[in-house]
């Protein structure tokens, strides 16, 4: 895992996501670090970015209500962790992977910034 100057990043095992070009050592970091990132992945809007190392993000989906035949708009907000050597800000759409309880309310780290 180590050995390589070339390669600063982990392969985090999900495909389709830019690794950052920043790197950093943080422990937690799903590319830097050894945060094991499996389950859910999320692309979601920045709402907030004002605690440290974590970000309030709003999760707007569509929901299928049977009896009227339509979909109802729904969001979720929900606290993830933001790596060092990714910068995001709000409004941004990132990509979000869910990993072990890292406090009481977040159990997702960002991955990357969502084209
Ligand atoms: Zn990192």
């Amino acid at each position: 895992m180590s050995g390589g100057a070339e390669k600063r990043h982990r392969n985090i095992g999900i495909p389709g996501i830019k690794p950052p070009e920043k790197t950093c050592n943080d422990p937690l970091c799903p590319w830097h670090g050894k945060l094991p990132v499996r389950g859910t992945i999320m692309r979601v809007r920045v709402e907030k970015v004002k605690m440290n190392k974590t970000a309030v993000v709003v999760h707007e989906y569509l929901h299928y209500v049977p009896k009227y035949m339509r979909y109802e708009r729904r969001r979720k907000k929900k606290h993830v962790r933001v790596p060092p050597c990714i910068e995001v800000r709000p409004g941004d759409m990132v990509i979000i992977g869910e990993t072990r309880p890292l406090a009481k309310s977040v159990s997702f780290v960002v991955l990357g910034k969502a084209e």
